[in-house]
């Protein structure tokens, strides 16, 4: 794995707790963490925490880290989910040491719970789950033990073959752990740790028809791999004690840890596989890998880098506490990148005819493609007799302060001269259809061709510019926590527009898919990857130059 750069090394309470584990021999000095994804969904952002994580303590610490797929739900997973989920951890800049499957260890799995059966540790219950419920009890109701708790471990190995074997129905019996049926964390109460599932599995195929329960499989799995260092969300917390209990009682060999950090909440989006998938299927967006989606595909689509994803990773932090991240900060992180990188070129979103009277012969001006990065160049665009700028830069009649085009005044053209309205052209309705202006060439200094300064400068593009498809890409949800039953009720009308005359300069009619520019004055937009053609592009708004919803 590559070497952290001395902004991406990671200093947060895990990394302390791993440098105390080290200093104390714990392990053996070993790092070894997992990123374990169940593969029912596409990866989303939320997900990038846990990778960036997972990843980054391992190369910080010269550790190891696995990608294992906990695939012990068979009815919600599918093999598209594995292989999109491998594809967005390598193009997030990650590599994994050994690429594991829960199901590779069904095996091992069931002859751990045998032996917990044979030690007293576990028992089939053949209550239906309504009964099992309302013997388990709740905060207030204290848990009792069913009329099969205390069943010869014998019965209840046979039983459990029998469950494997087929010959027990969906629902008539599971195995439990036997722990505490008053326990005050219900997560002890006798926890199920397999149940009854006749569904095809995407990679054991019709070989189990018994399946072990994520918090039964997911310690044992750590176990299996020597993972030191088990890393979850919060939620889990209340969980750890039965982690510890099966890696206690069935006493693996390695004895890894859980430690819990904050989920990353966002605000504007919803972050949920299960609400993702409802988006898609509802038709609200246009597939997992929507612009406006929050998944690693969306996002790299949208025009989203690697690396201002792992910068937004760094940046917000691990900690303890659950908290809001507000989605100006992940804008800010792509701003931030692209600044830094994207080449400059022009773009009229919204084009309004200019003709220059005067302009003897097509010009070529020379442009630069990144004021802080001499070396990407320069590059020619060529100023024609009728060049095109956005209709947002004129107006017939000023308000106060603006210093674009106006009848009769002067405004710098980037990097071609000054040009003056003269007149103004309109169509039957009044609306303005072209301006004439002249054109005057290039001055040094600050004077312009009046001798007066010239405060404005706009953009503009050749006259013979194709029309080029942009699409300006907004946050899919107009409220900051998009929840409750009717949480698709804040979905965010303007969250896409689509302009379809825009005009950009000619020479990106080369642009390959996934080139990202900043437009100047305008934003940042990369050439979509799917619904570009050869030599046309598509272009998508990844974010605005300015962040637009701070003052909303
Ligand atoms: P979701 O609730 O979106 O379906 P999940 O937790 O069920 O997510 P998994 O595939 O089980 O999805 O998650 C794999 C790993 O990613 C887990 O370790 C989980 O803790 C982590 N993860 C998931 N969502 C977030 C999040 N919002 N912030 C940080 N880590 C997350
Ligand atoms: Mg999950």
């Amino acid at each position: 794995m590559s070497e952290p750069t001395a902004t991406e090394a990671l200093s947060n309470f895990i990394a302390d707790r791993i440098t105390d584990d080290r200093s104390q021999g714990k392990h053996g000095g070993r790092v070894v963490t997992r990123f374990p994804p169940e593969p029912n969904g596409y990866l989303h952002i939320g997900h990038a925490k846990s990778i960036c994580l997972n990843f980054g303590l391992a190369r910080d610490f010269g550790g190891r880290c696995n990608l294992r797929f906990d695939d012990t739900n068979p009815s919600t997973e599918d093999i598209e989910y594995v292989d999109a989920i491998q594809e967005d951890i390598r193009w997030l800049g990650f590599n994994w040491d050994e690429l594991h499957f829960a199901s590779d260890y069904f095996e091992q799995l069931y002859e751990w719970a045998q032996k917990l059966i044979r030690s007293g540790h576990a028992y089939v219950d053949e209550s239906s789950a309504e009964e099992i419920a309302a013997y388990r009890g709740d905060f207030r109701t204290p848990g009792r033990p069913t009329p099969y708790r205390d069943r010869p471990a014998a019965e209840s190995l046979a039983l459990f073959e029998k469950m494997r074997a087929g010959e027990i129905d969906e629902g008539k019996a599971v195995l439990r752990a036997k722990i505490d049926t008053n326990h005050p964390n219900m997560n002890l109460r006798d926890p199920v740790i397999y149940r009854i599932k006749k569904a095809h599995h995407h990679r054991t195929g019709d070989k189990w028809c018994i399946y072990p329960m994520y918090d039964y499989a997911h310690p044992l799995s750590d176990a299996v791999e020597a993972i030191t260092h088990s890393i979850c969300t919060l939620e889990f917390e209340d969980h750890r004690p039965f982690y510890d209990w099966c890696i206690n009682t069935v006493d693996t060999p390695a004895k890894p840890n859980q430690i819990e950090f904050a989920r990353l909440n966002l605000n504007y989006t919803v972050m949920s596989k299960r609400k993702l998938l409802q988006l898609v299927n509802e038709k609200l967006v246009d597939g997992w890998h929507d612009p406006r989606m929050l998944t690693i595909r969306g996002l790299r689509r949208r025009g989203y880098t690697p690396a201002s994803i792992r910068a937004f990773a760094h940046q917000i932090g691990v900690n303890r506490t659950n908290s809001w991240i507000d989605m100006g900060v992940l804008e800010n992180a792509v701003r931030e990148d692209l600044n830094a990188s994207a080449p400059r070129a022009m773009a009229v979103l919204r084009p309004l005819k200019v003709t220059l009277t005067n302009l003897p012969e097509e010009r070529a001006c020379s442009l630069s493609n990144h004021p802080q990065k001499p070396e990407l160049g320069h590059r020619e665009v060529r100023l024609t007799r009728q060049i095109f700028i956005d209709r947002e830069d004129f107006e017939e009649v000023p308000p106060k302060g603006f210093f674009r085009l106006v009848p009769g005044g002067w405004v710098r053209l980037r990097g071609a001269g000054f040009i003056k309205c003269d007149s103004v052209e309109k169509d039957a309705s009044g609306n303005v259809t072209g301006v004439s202006c002249t054109w005057h060439a290039p001055i040094e200094g600050n004077e312009g061709p009046g001798g007066g300064k010239v405060k404005g400068t706009i953009h503009w593009v050749p006259g013979d510019s194709p029309a080029a498809t942009v699409r300006l890409y907004d946050r899919l949800f107009s409220v900051e926590h998009p929840d409750g039953d009717d949480w698709k009720a804040h979905l965010n009308p303007n969250s896409r527009e689509i302009l379809v005359d825009a005009r950009v300069e000619p020479s990106l009619a080369h642009a390959k898919s996934g080139d990202t520019f900043q437009f100047e004055r305008t934003g940042y937009f990369c050439a979509d990857s799917i619904d570009s053609t050869p030599g046309k592009p598509i272009w998508n708004r990844v974010v605005t130059l300015k962040d637009s919803w701070a003052k909303r």
